[in-house]
């Protein structure tokens, strides 16, 4: 079937339920089991009062969704974003569940959003919105029911705030209730590193079987938040050579590669921008470089039925969440472009969530080679195994990666009797 592209939807929770669809069919999956996976299974919607440091009052409002936890608790990011949607949050925790199950994590998957801005409040601000969010939330999630983690413009000093504020309502210190903390307060060694050095496994072992080398394969990266930015640095350091970045006001294109440390730099102190006029590019611009490896690692439909077409990259890694909609998965697999979908390419930031949860719970700490050393046997499994089915099944990695989730899930809803 043919989508026009006046008819594409780029609602993402009407995308994950496309998707889900797709794999259904090769799975030949019964209707009341696809419609399950098509729902989330409890969404809260909250509002919340803070005082600002005008002294005024602003409510604010927050969602937490929860998909499936037929194999386990949720587990998920939470999103501070102006343009956060009940349905975005909803599609997020579809695709966590996905995702948990593509690397066989004892998991389903949630999400949470607050409409806000981080980049225009203040740091006491953020705080006092992160404390009333988990408030809000606090009798929803927990170490044995729904575990949040950092998503699009939230961090590991935000995650200390919650988990601070739900030991405080708990009346008892849980670690386990929150992952992607503060290395002090129990989180993991290489769990900041590791939603991009999954991502940079996988893109390694994509490069070897399409038979291109790693020493000078280019990179172009849309994003440089936690994933985009580390990602450009493992990719550097491995041997690629990154020729453009961006992240939301716009990006840098050199064909000759750029200095990804002064990159850095200039985030962190003025703009990326800064790096030179004569570099400047679009964000549209960076997704249709004639480049080996692409890294779409901000936010959703970035690749459309509008742009789908003129994407010249050899490999494409998700680094986000739903950056390719479901009509520019087909015109990318038309055209042979291999796309790492975002349940397996970006699964490495929940892989080392999960492994900052059990430390938690055992209260004993790994060291950073051992986290490290789990992430790539993992991430190597999980994407040797959704190639082999995607071959097997003559279909895109996506949907070979949802079917393989997808089993699991329905395997463990039908040890529970629900099916
Ligand atoms: N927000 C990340 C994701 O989308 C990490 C989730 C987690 O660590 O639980 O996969």
């Amino acid at each position: 079937m043919t989508v026009s592209i006046a008819e594409e939807t780029l609602n993402p929770y009407k995308i994950a339920q496309q998707q889900v669809d797709a794999a259904a069919a090769l799975l030949q999956l019964p209707e009341h089991v696809t419609n399950i996976l098509k729902h989330p299974k409890r969404v809260l919607s909250v509002s919340f009062p803070v005082r600002m440091d005008d002294g005024s009052i602003r409510v604010f409002e927050g969602y937490r969704s929860q998909h499936n936890d037929a194999i386990g608790p949720t587990k998920g990011g939470i999103r501070f974003h102006p343009e956060v949607t009940l349905d975005e949050v909803k599609a997020l925790s579809m695709w966590m569940s996905f995702k948990c199950g593509v690397v066989g994590l004892p998991y389903g998957g949630g999400k949470g959003g607050v409409i806000c801005d981080p980049r225009t409040m203040s740091k006491g601000e953020l705080e006092r919105v992160s404390r009333a969010f988990m408030e809000a939330i606090a009798d929803f999630v927990g170490p044995d029911k729904d575990i949040p983690a950092p998503d699009v413009y939230t961090t590991p000093q935000i995650m200390g705030w919650m988990m601070d504020t739900y030991s405080r309502l708990s009346g008892k210190f849980s670690p386990g209730v929150i992952t992607g903390k503060p290395l002090i307060v129990g989180g993991s060694k290489g769990r900041n590193e590791a939603t991009a050095q999954g991502c940079v496994y996988t893109i390694l072992a994509a490069l070897k079987d399409k038979g291109l080398p790693v020493e000078g394969a280019t990179a172009a990266i849309q994003g440089f938040g936690n994933a985009g930015r580390i990602a450009a640095r493992l990719l550097s350091e491995a041997g690629c050579k990154i020729v453009a970045v961006s992240d939301s006001k716009g990006g840098i294109y050199n064909a000759a590669g750029l200095d990804v440390e002064l990159i850095g730099q200039l985030k962190d102190t003025a703009s990326i921008a800064d790096y030179g006029k004569q570099y400047s590019i679009s964000n549209e611009q960076l997704l249709e470089l004639d480049v080996d490896i692409l890294v779409p690692a901000a936010l959703e439909n970035v690749i459309t039925a509008v742009n789908a077409d003129r994407i010249q990259a050899k490999i494409i890694a998700e680094a986000a969440n739903g950056p390719t909609t479901p009509e520019a998965d087909r015109v990318l697999a038309a055209k042979g472009i291999t796309v790492i979908p975002d349940v397996l390419a970006n699964a490495g930031g929940v892989t080392v969530s999960y492994f900052e949860w059990v430390q938690n719970l055992m209260h004993y700490y790994w060291s950073e080679a051992e986290v490290l050393e789990k992430l790539e046997t993992n991430m190597i499994q999980s994407y040797v195994a959704v190639r082999d089915l995607a071959a097997e099944h003559k279909t895109d990695l996506r949907t070979a990666a949802y079917m393989i989730s997808i089993k699991r899930i329905a395997a463990a809803m039908e040890a529970r009797g629900w099916i």
